[in-house]
């Protein structure tokens, strides 16, 4: 590990300050440790943001959710207002990492973790995102586990979190504060595609500070799950997985979220399969069409041809478990 200087704010205006200065903030320090100790991540100076204010999960004004950057995954996933208004992030958390990676990972970093592309991990391999310009070791290598949607000639690797294909689903929004005050960012423009810069992993200015993931107001009754499919049952990631969310009146889907994970270079919004639910009446027949919307546009690997039929069948899946026809 190379030598580092640690701080820790002890307010916002004291992380703001650090964070201008260059200082790479961490709080549960899960995912960030390890790429130290690996030499991936050189940071020169670590802001500890954990004593700030940021651990509160509230319903909004307008009836949605926000929830603190600092809220740690296992206390999201138990919290009475998650479970309620939105089963699908409490299941995406705890079908997540392990029990004491849960504990101690926050909702923040969670969503700032980086690619467990292996290449990316072996600082002797090469690899675009590590280090820009070398060459993408994945393309030719063993490659089962990277995306087949969304990626680029530079990298193909998966965005690694459960719980913001639960965010993109739902359309969340990121809030943000920085030098230059507060933002929002849908979540959808948040986590970048790699294209030529894969780099760049997310639409975050230096010196900010993520403050809250806020999930906007949903028609109710809102029905959603997610199911993850994996190589083992736990600590594990995905191969393939689905959250979705169905609002049906009527015995008529009046509205439809839908994202898959363990297959995008980001969390990966199925906006085809969506469009084909919304208006219809649940039936069999109805998931099953859906759900072959899933793989559209997908470019798979050497490796990985099982993830296109596999990302189709778990997405009907889910469907039919969230749309009640099970
Ligand atoms: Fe690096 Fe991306 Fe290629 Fe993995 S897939 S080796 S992260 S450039």
């Amino acid at each position: 590990m190379h030598p580092f200087d640690f701080t820790r704010a002890s307010d916002t205006r004291e992380a703001l300050d650090a964070g201008r200065r260059g200082g790479r903030y961490i709080a549960g320090g899960t995912t960030l440790v390890d790429l130290m100790r690996e030499t991936v991540e050189r940071p020169g100076t670590l802001v500890d943001i954990s004593p700030l204010p940021l651990r509160e999960v509230a319903v909004t004004e307008r009836g949605g959710l926000r929830i603190g950057a600092l809220v740690s995954m296992s206390e999201a996933a138990a919290h009475p207002k998650v479970r309620t208004l939105f089963p699908v992030i409490s299941e995406a958390l705890e079908l997540s990492a392990s029990a004491q990676l849960r504990n101690m990972a926050t909702l923040g970093g969670n969503i700032m973790q980086r690619t467990r592309c292996t290449y990316f991990r072996d600082v002797t391999a090469d690899c675009n995102k590590r280090d820009p310009g070398s060459g993408c070791a994945a393309l030719r290598g063993h490659n089962r586990t990277h995306a087949i949607l969304g990626t680029s000639d530079h990298c193909v690797a998966t965005h690694p979190s459960d719980v913001a294909v639960a965010f993109a689903a739902l359309e969340a929004r990121v809030r943000l504060l920085g030098p230059d005050g507060e933002r929002q960012v849908p979540f959808a423009d948040f986590l970048l595609r790699p294209g030529n810069t894969p780099q760049r992993e997310q639409a975050i200015k230096e010196g900010e500070l993520i403050t809250a993931v806020e999930i906007p107001a949903q028609p109710r009754p809102l029905k959603s799950g997610y199911l993850k499919v994996r190589d083992r049952q736990s600590y594990e990631f995905a191969l393939t997985s689905a959250a979705v969310a169905l609002h049906v009146r009527g015995g008529v889907i009046r509205e439809a979220k839908v994202a898959a994970g363990g297959v995008g270079a980001v969390p990966w919004k199925l906006s085809a399969v969506e469009r084909h639910l919304i208006g219809e009446r649940p039936s069999e027949g109805l998931w099953e069409a859906a759900a072959r919307r899933a793989a559209d546009g997908a470019r798979p690997l050497r490796h990985n041809r099982f993830k296109v039929e596999l990302l189709k069948r778990t997405v009907e899946r889910q469907l039919r478990v969230v749309g009640g026809t099970k």
